[in-house]
C-alpha cells in the first residue's frame, strides 16, 4: 500500500514556516502513516537534495519536486525520477522567472538547507513570482526531462489553472490535484471537470501540522510511486483513493 502526501512546502518558500525542514516534515509523515512525500516548493528545486537525505535515512519515499507559477499565474506541480533532473529542472524555471530582489520581513525568507539540516544559504530574489513560461511550455519541458505534470489545487479561486485560463487544456497531465478542502467536502471526485483524469488531493502544506493530513492511497504491492502516476497520463485508476483530515488551519 502506497500512501503519499506529493505537495509539501520547505523552509525555501516564502510562505513556508521556518520550521519546515527535512526532519520535523519527516517526522510529521511518518506519524501520519504515509510511504511516500515530495516536495514541492514555489519555482525551485533547491531544497529536494536534503529532502532526499533525510527520507532515505528513515525509510521513506521522496520524489522531488515543485510548483511552478507558469506565465499565466496557474500552479502546476511538477515531478523527476532523479535529483538531478529536478535541479536541472528547478535552474530553467529559476532562470526564467522574472527577478524581485527578496526582502524577508515583507516576503518571508528563502532558507536552503543540507541533509544535515544546516543552512547553506538563501535565495535572494523572491520565488513566488510567475515565470516566463506558459502551462504548455512548463508540461513539456517537464517531460522532456521524463518528469510528469499535475495541475495543482484545480478548485481555488486563485493561481488555479481554471481561474487563469478558464478550461483545462488538453495537456499530458498525470492527474489533476483537487486541494484538501474540496476532497473533505466532496469526495474524491471531478466536480464540474469533464475529463476523464485522475483525481489526487495533498496537504499543500505550509506549516508542520498538516503535513501528512491529505493525500492518496494507491492499492498496490509496487512502491514505485512515481512510475505509477508517469504512467496514468489523462488515464484513471480505480486503485487511488484520496484522503482528507479535518486539521486546524
Ligand atoms: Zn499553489
Ligand atoms: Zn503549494
Amino acid at each position: 500500500m502506497i500512501r503519499a502526501d506529493l505537495h509539501i512546502h520547505s523552509c525555501l518558500s516564502p510562505c513556508g514556516d521556518l520550521e519546515m525542514g527535512p526532519s520535523g516534515v519527516i517526522e510529521q509523515a511518518l506519524k501520519n502513516n504515509l510511504t511516500h512525500i515530495a516536495l514541492a516548493d514555489h519555482n525551485t528545486t533547491r531544497n529536494c537534495e536534503a529532502f532526499a537525505v533525510c527520507a532515505k535515512k528513515e525509510g521513506l519515499g521522496f520524489i522531488p519536486g515543485i510548483e511552478v507559477t507558469t506565465a499565466e499565474e496557474a500552479h502546476i506541480v511538477c515531478y523527476f525520477n532523479s535529483l538531478k533532473k529536478a535541479f536541472v529542472f528547478g535552474s530553467i524555471i529559476e532562470d526564467s522567472l522574472f527577478k524581485v530582489p527578496l526582502n524577508p520581513e515583507k516576503m518571508g525568507e528563502q532558507i536552503v538547507i543540507n541533509g544535515d539540516e544546516e543552512i547553506i544559504g538563501e535565495v535572494d530574489f523572491y520565488l513566488s513570482v510567475a515565470s516566463a513560461f506558459s502551462v504548455d511550455i512548463v508540461v513539456e519541458k517537464a517531460m522532456e526531462l521524463g518528469g510528469f505534470a499535475i495541475p495543482a489545487h484545480v478548485d481555488k479561486p486563485v493561481f488555479s489553472i481554471l481561474t487563469q485560463l478558464g478550461f483545462l487544456p488538453e495537456l499530458p497531465f498525470s492527474a489533476i490535484e483537487f486541494s484538501s478542502g474540496f476532497v473533505r467536502k466532496n469526495g474524491c471526485n471531478h466536480g464540474k471537470i469533464d475529463k476523464n483524469m485522475q483525481v489526487v488531493t495533498s496537504s499543500d502544506s505550509h506549516y508542520l501540522h498538516t503535513v501528512g493530513s491529505a493525500g492518496f492511497e494507491i492499492d498496490t504491492d509496487s512502491d514505485d510511486l512515481f512510475g505509477i502516476l508517469k504512467e496514468l497520463q489523462n488515464k484513471k485508476s480505480d486503485k487511488i483513493k484520496c484522503f482528507a483530515k479535518e486539521v486546524r488551519e
